[in-house]
Order: C-alpha cells, then sequence, then structure tokens
C-alpha cells in the first residue's frame, strides 16, 4: 500500500485546525504560466472547478501553480479549512505523463475535504514521530484509494 504513496510531499499541518468560518463561492486562482504550460493549466482550472464542485467545496478559494516538484511528485495541496484557502501546485513534466490527469486533481481536492480531520488526527499524535507518520501515510492511503474509485464522472468537454 505505502509504495503507492507519491503523490504529496509532507507538509506540516498545524495550520489544519480550525472550524471553517464565512461563506464565498468556490473560486479558482491561477497565477501566469509559461506558454507551453498553458493549456495544461487551463485544464487543471477546469477539472478542479468540476470536481470541487462535485465534493462540495463551494466555498473554497483554490490556488493552483504549476511549478516543479522533487522527484516525481505529482502534486502537493497545503489547506487552511479556518479561512476554506488552499494552494495546489502541479509539477507539469510529471502531470503530463498521467493517463487521467484529473485523477490527479481529484486526488488533491480530497485532500481539502480531508483537511479538517487530517490536521486534528496529525495534532492528536503529538510528539510522537512514528504516530504523525502513520497519520500522513493512512490519509494518503485513503485519498489515492478514493481517488482511483471507478464511481467519478470523467470530465465533461464543456468544462475545458
Ligand atoms: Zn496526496
Amino acid at each position: 500500500m505505502l509504495g503507492r504513496v507519491r503523490h504529496c510531499l509532507l507538509l506540516p499541518v498545524a495550520i489544519l485546525l480550525g472550524v471553517p468560518t464565512g461563506a464565498r463561492a468556490q473560486h479558482v486562482q491561477a497565477a501566469p504560466v509559461e506558454p507551453k504550460y498553458a493549456a495544461m493549466q487551463a485544464e487543471l482550472i477546469a477539472y478542479t472547478r468540476y470536481y470541487g464542485g462535485l465534493l462540495g467545496l463551494g466555498q473554497w478559494t483554490i490556488e493552483i501553480r504549476l511549478d516543479s516538484l522533487p522527484g516525481d511528485f505529482l502534486a502537493n495541496t497545503l489547506s487552511q479549512p479556518k479561512i476554506y484557502q488552499a494552494l495546489t501546485i502541479f509539477d507539469p513534466e510529471n502531470v503530463a505523463q498521467e493517463r487521467e490527469p484529473w485523477r490527479v486533481v481529484l486526488h488533491e481536492l480530497l485532500h481539502i475535504v480531508t483537511a479538517q480531520i487530517h490536521g486534528f488526527s496529525f495534532r492528536l499524535a503529538g510528539d510522537d514521530d512514528q504516530a504523525r507518520t502513520l497519520v500522513q501515510y493512512m490519509f494518503e492511503d485513503l485519498v489515492q484509494r478514493m481517488a482511483i474509485w471507478p464511481v467519478w464522472p470523467k470530465p465533461p468537454k464543456e468544462n475545458k
């Protein structure tokens, strides 16, 4: 199981804690990218809007960046449930190798969905490094299992 976990870097999750407040419409932001990545960025934005809607992330602002990540990492997400904000970085070279890049987006969005309980679990682990590592792997495994479930609709063309 753990061998499949390669999607995300380990990032501090201390800021994940907190009860969401406020209300906003889902908003996807993206920084300018090199022209060669413009089409991929547009696709990732469309996937984020579509699956973000399905997952009930209507109140979130999700910022998308395309940047290189170490090794074969596809993407990484940092979520702040308290303020409904998330930042997802996609590695364009690695995402380009994926047959179903929309599942990479889904994976990252599922991290946002589970961010609050992930942060809470991480806090319960306290200073126990082994427990913290286990929490990290369990959420990574859960999110990846969910991302590859056959239940998800494929992205509609009109969202591109
Ligand atoms: Zn992940």
